[in-house]
């Protein structure tokens, strides 16, 4: 398809917030991959933070890392999971990135010495980057997802760059809303009013939907389709019933029975064969199968805010275990597990931890919960309970083994310990000088670099016997190697490192059930139709330690 030919589906979201947005520009990208169509996304936040990597997770939930090492919103890792892409720093942007590029360009003299006004030049900034987004991955389509929800004063802006690229190619550019109806309790029946009035808030930024799709617990009946269209001026195949879901790997199914695809490719003028959803069912068909469990323990921090906030931080981590667990003929069943109560209660700890089939210590910064974390894997080690250290989990696992197995009992890592005795764990050289500038922005070691498998190791296999592999990071701390000798003395095996022999990357223990961490973050790389070798070999052990 030409570059006149490119064409863009701007998504955005009504009524309110959290009703799966993502999700559904997801599905919708994953529908049109399923006819042969090359597509990418943008995820716009319309924050002012330039990206969410210095944000607290209870705040953004799960920072999602690309290959490339942008630091950017969970819709990404959806993104690419659906489509099965690697995207990169082309397709995020926040209100603060906008602006930031625009004011540099100003101080630059980049606009000439003209006056740089808010509008049109922070739309157009918007339209340039979502251009060349299509441009990178020479996509036919390419979907906008607008954060937040149409009437925010602060995504206008967004909407604005919508308008404007409508005007500039009536033909090629659709927008489509994401809205909810609520089914309030004492009523018990579906409301379609907040739904219209989203649609009013659209059209008085001059921007007409093409399609609603309608969130919500049932599905939608057809006189609320006629009212919405009707009222919203929409035609009825275009108003869709998106029901609560019992897997967000559904909705593209579902998406695709209300022909959502079709209508699309009609509405741009594009011809393709039909959507090949065989992968699909297939996917539904295995991860909806009774089969047996996998009780796979996540031992984690961020639980004052509750579950949801802390299921929104580790996203990835719950789809990968998901992926592993289906690929292996298991139901995961997940449990989160608060290390700052093992703290407390030793006795806690191991009535939760001896129910489980596999043990895992994902990414995390900072002190809390963090000597309850270096229990539970003294525990997973001793026991040989199958064990997956992800990051700080890994860094955590070198501070166990330093402290039980060498008998150094105050080695910690320097993020919390700056003056430990035996700092197990410490900054990464090239950070030092960042930390003490307060440089903090996007400076942590982010996304893909190379990592080297030892011949024989446990990894080396896991990653179906590959010398060389690249994942994605995103930390500031490292394993200090004067420490590697001793630990490897001791039966800590280094299997994966960089090139240069400087930096672990991975550690295993060849005498137990399945004891392997790693320095980067094998979650971002795992996708529904090929999970990560990582957690498919955690997974396969703690399937394999289960026998009902
Ligand atoms: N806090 C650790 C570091 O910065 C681990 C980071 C992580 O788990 N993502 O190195």
């Amino acid at each position: 398809m030409s570059k006149t030919r490119r064409k863009f589906i701007f998504v955005t979201g009504g009524v309110m917030s959290g009703v799966g947005k993502g999700v559904t520009t997801a599905s919708i990208g994953a529908l049109l991959r399923a006819r042969g169509l090359r597509v990418t996304a943008v995820k716009i936040d319309p924050y002012v933070n330039v990206d969410p990597g210095t944000m607290n997770p209870v705040e953004h939930g799960e920072v999602f890392v690309t290959a490339d090492g942008q630091e950017s919103d969970q819709d990404l890792g959806n993104y690419e999971r659906f489509f099965d892409t690697d995207l990169g720093r082309e397709n995020y942007m926040t209100t603060g990135s906008v602006y930031l590029s625009v004011i540099e360009r100003e101080r630059s003299m980049g606009y000439g010495g003209k006056t740089v006004e808010v509008v049109p030049h922070i739309p157009l900034e918007v339209i340039s980057r979502i251009t060349a987004a299509a441009d990178r991955a020479n996509a036919d389509v390419t979907l906008i997802e607008v954060g937040g929800t149409v009437g925010e004063y602060q995504n206008i802006l967004f909407l604005e760059a919508c308008r404007m690229m409508r005007l500039d190619r009536p033909n090629d550019v659709l927008a489509i809303l994401v809205s909810y109806l609520p089914v309030p309790g004492t009523l018990g029946e579906m409301k379609t009013k907040p739904t219209q009035y989203a649609c009013r808030s659209l059209n008085s930024v001059g921007l007409q939907p093409d399609m609603i799709i309608c969130r919500s617990t049932h599905l939608l009946d057809e006189s609320r389709k006629r009212k919405l269209s009707m009222n919203c001026n929409v035609s009825p195949e275009d108003v869709i019933s998106a029901p609560d879901a019992p897997s967000i790997y559904n909705v593209p199914i579902r998406l695709h029975e209300e022909r959502v695809g079709e209508r699309i490719c009609k509405k741009l003028g594009i011809k393709t064969k039909g959507e090949r959803m065989k992968p699909w069912e297939d996917l539904l068909a295995t991860s909806s199968k009774q089969a047996k469990q996998v009780r796979i323990g996540i031992v984690g921090k961020y639980f004052s805010t509750g579950d949801f906030t802390l299921s929104d931080a580790y996203l990835s981590v719950i789809e990968a275990v998901k992926h592993a667990a289906w690929a292996v003929g298991r139901k995961p069943e997940i449990s989160w597990l608060n290390s700052e109560a093992y703290e407390q209660s030793p006795a806690q700890m191991k009535r939760e931890l001896a129910q489980l089939d596999g043990i895992l210590i994902p990414g995390g910064f900072g002190s809390r919960g963090v000597e309850g974390k270096i229990r539970a894997i003294q525990y997973a080690r001793e026991k040989k309970i199958p064990f997956l250290g992800i990051c700080y989990g890994l860094q955590l696992a070198v501070i166990e083994y330093t402290r039980h197995v060498l008998g150094y009992a105050h080695a910690h890592t320097t993020e919390i310990a700056p003056k430990t005795p035996n700092p197990v764990i410490h900054l990464m050289n090239e950070q030092e000088e960042r930390m003490k500038n307060h440089d903090y922005g996007g400076t942590m070691r982010l996304g893909n670099y190379p990592c080297v498998l030892a011949p024989h190791s446990i990894a080396q296999r896991l990653y179906g016997g590959a010398a060389l592999i690249q994942e994605r990071h995103r930390h500031r701390f490292e394993v200090n190697p004067e420490y590697v000798p001793r630990l490897m003395e001791k039966g800590l095996r280094f299997s994966g490192q960089s090139p240069d022999g400087t930096l672990a990357e991975i550690i295993e223990l060849p005498k137990h059930p399945f004891f392997v961490a790693s320095q980067f973050h094998p979650e971002f790389t795992s996708r529904p139709f090929s999970p990560n070798p990582l957690f498919l070999g955690f997974v396969k052990a703690a399937s394999g330690k289960r026998k009902h």
